[in-house]
């Protein structure tokens, strides 16, 4: 993996003291990576089963992607706050997404709610060459500059609205909203290839999680999961204060 967010002793380019001192902090120790153990083990007995998945989980620091205050509970299968009144998802609904929406090395995907970037991470981690978006401005900078510390290099971050996607790099092999949506996008599902997937959250207040493959250029089949609870699917960009 060439991906240095995954070599646990980083070698961060950038000299600069107070990036060191950043990303010092971002310290990846023996009990961050048993609890995370002890995590892949609960998300197995909770029915995940692709090990591509799990490995992903296994690998990838979630405390990374949180404030200091939540080291604690970072390997905890439970949603957390990271600002902005949205969350970072519950590591079982980030597998369970992952898993319906069978990754594989290569594919180009397409993230709606960049958020904290450890959805986005998990992708990159099985090999998916990934394109972002998030409309707070906030979070999109500051996720911007987490991943440039850990030089993550093969996710794309973008600041827009989600409800319109990526028209300029479609289409996509996979596509994966992280946002509750009212209905199915539409302008996203236009931007999957044939054969591609894209998985959604839809419904109000909780979600029923959507499996929608492109089978021809006008026919689409969904398919749908179990409940989940998302923030909302929002429109437009919130520009910073
Ligand atoms: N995948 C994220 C989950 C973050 S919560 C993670 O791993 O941390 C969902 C995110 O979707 C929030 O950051 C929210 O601001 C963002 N969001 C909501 N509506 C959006 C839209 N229309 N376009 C882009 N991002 C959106």
């Amino acid at each position: 993996m060439s991906n240095s967010l995954f070599q646990l002793v980083p070698n961060f380019g950038d000299t600069s003291e107070t990036l060191r001192k950043a990303v010092e902090q971002m310290k990846d120790k023996y009990y961050h990576r048993g609890m995370r153990r002890k995590l892949v083990a609960q998300l197995r007995q909770k029915g995940i089963k692709n090990e591509h998945v799990l490995e992903a989980i296994g690998r990838v620091p979630r405390h990374f992607f949180l404030d200091n205050a939540f080291e604690e509970l970072a390997y905890e299968d439970q949603a957390l706050p990271i600002g902005e009144e949205q969350t970072i998802s519950q590591p079982y609904t980030v597998a369970f997404q992952t898993e319906l929406l069978d990754v594989q090395k290569g594919h180009r995907v397409l993230e709606i709610g960049t958020g904290s970037g450890y959805q986005a991470s998990i992708l990159a981690a099985l090999g998916a060459e990934v394109y972002s978006i998030e409309r707070q401005e906030n979070l999109y900078w500051r996720t911007k500059e987490l991943f440039r510390k850990m030089q993550v290099n093969n996710v794309r971050l973008y600041l827009g609205d989600g409800y319109e996607g990526l028209p300029k790099y479609a289409p996509f092999d996979k596509i994966i909203v992280t946002a509750g949506a009212i209905t199915v996008p539409e302008t996203l599902q236009e931007q999957l290839l044939i054969g591609g997937t894209m998985v959604v959250p839809v419904g109000r207040p909780t979600q029923q999680m959507y499996r929608v493959v492109r089978i021809t250029e006008t026919e689409f089949y969904s398919q749908v999961y179990g409940e989940f609870r998302f923030v909302p699917f929002e429109k437009g960009v919130k520009k910073r204060k």
